[in-house]
């Protein structure tokens, strides 16, 4: 087995400039935890970057939803492509990455209905793979019809303009709710009948 390469003070600081805990700056070096721990502590820099609380460290790692870790998506160390766009976007706002607004125009309002907001996450060199903060924002319908391109094709159009009973009705519109979803309303405190609401025994038919 070779000899595991020593690690330089410069290649330390850098790592821990990058990350938020030992652990974490082991696994940028792409080193052991051991070898890691071995280079810090003889340049007196292991004890500064421990993280036991795990402070501003997602909990990707740790809960039981699995959350993505977006730092590391963001700085292109775990690919993109192996989870769901959709938890991307939601892991991108929860974790404070990006605010739930348009980029443009600051649009924020959510559908009374079911409290989803019309933001399409759009990647500004065209790589959907590329979650680097430059190349993300999140623009409304509106703006990314006027900068990117058709937020609706033909087909869509056509079957919103000849069904129009089937859409502008909010009754009619099925209540599809995804776990991505699921967990917006959870946040927002709408995922459930309020016990305490006197109204939830009033017909709403
Ligand atoms: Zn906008």
């Amino acid at each position: 087995m070779p000899k595991a390469k020593p690690l330089s003070k410069e290649q330390i600081v850098a790592a821990q400039a990058k990350t938020k805990s030992n652990m974490a700056a082991a696994r940028y070096l792409h080193v052991s935890y051991q070898h890691y721990k071995k280079w810090a502590k003889l340049y007196k820099l292991f004890d500064g970057h421990k993280n036991q609380s795990g402070k501003g460290i997602p909990k990707f790692l740790k809960g039981p939803k699995k959350m993505p870790h977006m730092l590391e998506i963001i700085e292109g160390r775990i690919a993109a492509s192996s989870f769901d766009p959709n938890k991307l976007k939601y892991a991108l706002i929860e974790q404070g990455y990006l605010s739930e607004e348009c980029a443009i125009c600051a649009f924020k309002e959510r559908r009374v209905l079911d409290y989803k907001m019309p933001l399409l996450l759009h990647f500004q060199d065209g790589n959907s793979n590329n979650y680097s903060l430059d190349n993300v924002q999140l623009l409304c319908y509106n703006h990314y019809f006027l900068n990117v391109g058709d937020v609706f094709n033909d087909k869509d159009v056509k079957q919103i303009e000849s069904k129009q009973e089937h859409f502008g009705t909010s009754e009619k519109v099925e209540w599809e709710v995804d776990d991505y979803h699921l967990q917006r309303l959870k946040e927002l405190g709408l995922d459930g009948v309020d016990e305490d609401d006197p109204n939830q025994y009033v017909s709403r038919i």
